[in-house]
């Protein structure tokens, strides 16, 4: 697959040796494509699933006219001169309506029921007055001037048509819309197959839980910390383990993971001192690129496809993160999340929103960059601060465990004064 490194050269702008954040991420999405295979499922198991088809609407909803409020059901044109008399409406009550037993008959002139909320609307009513500002004296109802017609009600198909779709194909599957299916009475629809990703940890002093930890080694974190990510982006993960630094068994690695996944996540082994022999065998493997993002954390990453089988085997797109554990977060929160969304088929891929936050703190800023701090937000005098957690290396996970946003210096940006504002992105929204 030459096209790849073909299109992205291709592309006005592309300097892989610093390539802008929005710039990467709207390359992979440019060249990414949705996975192809639906499954049906019920609606219980379709939580975070992504809608394959339009959901179609067999019904009306409501079904019925009905009354969105306790109160008295009756005929606008009734009421003493409408809305302008002064004068109050004296009817008659004839009886009432519940919600799942309608009054069966019609209003006649001067007549009014008694009606719950989501009862049906008898024949011929058109308004409903709520049952605070109404008097009763015996069977006699009396109503007070100011009524509108239409007030208090609800017209079937208001909410969702019979034969037009109720939610679009492309829609990732939260609880409104569970409940919306399970309004219209559908029990089981067809969502897009889950994204498979394989997930390996590359280098030599990587040491896996549950062993002694060597002399220079480290316990391997990202594997986990991805796994979470994938997790709860709904993906199907296969979770190769640690790799090591080793041509043979990385090929070994990169061929089994392509042939079982629509993407492969690796972490490591992409900083410029590693990068050689990497390079040569996924050059060897597929066609990659070798990205310094203009960010901080996270410069180096690679991106592209494994291919270890020719053009026309499927092969599988490749996410080389680096491999300090924050820089792995960020890049991922940056990067693969809108990725696997694309390739989940959820249409269209929406970034986390920013918003501004009083920054607390004076920071240091590098020109030409994109910098995600970890920070906390909080309130003060009705606005919303933010203040950077502690030690901010790309090494200090726990710098991520104590945000719940990220703090983001725009490109551009030179420096942030204490109290000025900055750019904020919520965590919670990211996965
Ligand atoms: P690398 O990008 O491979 O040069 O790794 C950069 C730093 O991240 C080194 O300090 C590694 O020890 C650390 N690191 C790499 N992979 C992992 C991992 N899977 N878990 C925790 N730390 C890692
Ligand atoms: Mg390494």
């Amino acid at each position: 697959m030459t096209s790849i490194l073909q299109t992205l050269s291709c592309a006005d702008n592309y300097d892989p040796n610093s390539l802008p954040v929005d710039r990467a991420r709207q390359l992979i999405l440019d060249l990414l494509r949705p996975v192809v295979g639906h499954e049906r499922i019920f609606v219980r198991q379709a939580l975070d699933r992504v809608l394959a088809e339009d959901v179609i609407s067999p019904i009306d909803v409501p079904t019925h006219d009905n009354s969105a409020m306790d109160g008295w059901a009756v005929r606008f044109d009734d009421l003493a001169a409408g809305e302008k008399s002064a004068g109050e409406t004296r009817l008659k009550n004839i009886g009432t309506a519940f919600a799942g037993r309608a009054f069966e008959g019609k209003l006649g002139a001067g007549e009014t029921v008694r009606i719950m909320t989501g009862a049906v609307l008898p024949q011929d009513a058109d308004c409903v007055v709520i049952q605070e500002v109404v008097r009763v004296e015996n069977d006699v109802v009396i109503i007070p001037p100011g009524q509108r017609r239409d007030q208090n009600t609800r017209r079937a198909g208001e909410d969702l048509q019979a034969g037009k779709p109720a939610i679009a194909a492309g829609k990732k599957l939260r609880p409104a819309e569970i409940g919306i299916i399970a309004s219209l009475g559908i029990a089981e629809l067809s969502v897009r197959r889950r994204v498979r990703v394989a997930l390996f940890s590359t280098g030599d002093e990587l040491c896996s839980i549950g062993t002694p930890l060597a002399p220079g080694a480290v316990y391997d974190s990202n594997r986990y910390t991805i796994w979470g990510m994938l997790t709860r982006l709904g993906c199907e993960v296969i979770d190769m383990g640690v790799v090591k630094d080793d041509p043979a068994v990385l090929e070994a690695a990169f061929r089994e993971a392509a042939s079982c996944s629509d993407a492969i996540i690796t972490s490591g082994g992409v900083s410029v001192g590693e990068a050689d022999f990497i390079k040569q065998l996924m050059a060897q493997l597929g066609e990659v690129a070798f990205w310094k993002i203009a960010m901080k954390p996270g410069r180096p990453m690679a991106f592209g496809r494994i291919q270890p089988d020719g053009e026309d085997k499927p092969g599988a797109w490749l996410f080389g993160l680096p491999g300090n554990p924050v820089a792995v977060m960020v890049t991922f929160y940056q990067f693969v999340l809108p990725a696997i969304l694309k390739l989940a088929g959820v249409d269209p891929v929406k970034l986390v929103p920013a918003f501004p936050a009083r920054c607390t703190e004076a920071m240091k800023k590098g020109c030409g960059r994109t910098e995600f701090q970890r920070g906390i937000l909080f309130q003060e005098n009705g606005e919303w601060c933010v203040r950077p957690t502690g030690a901010q290396g790309s090494g200090v996970l726990r710098s991520m465990s104590d945000a719940d946003c990220f703090i983001v210096l725009e490109h551009e940006r030179e420096k942030v004064g204490a109290g000025d504002t900055v750019m904020v992105q919520l965590m919670n929204g990211l996965v």
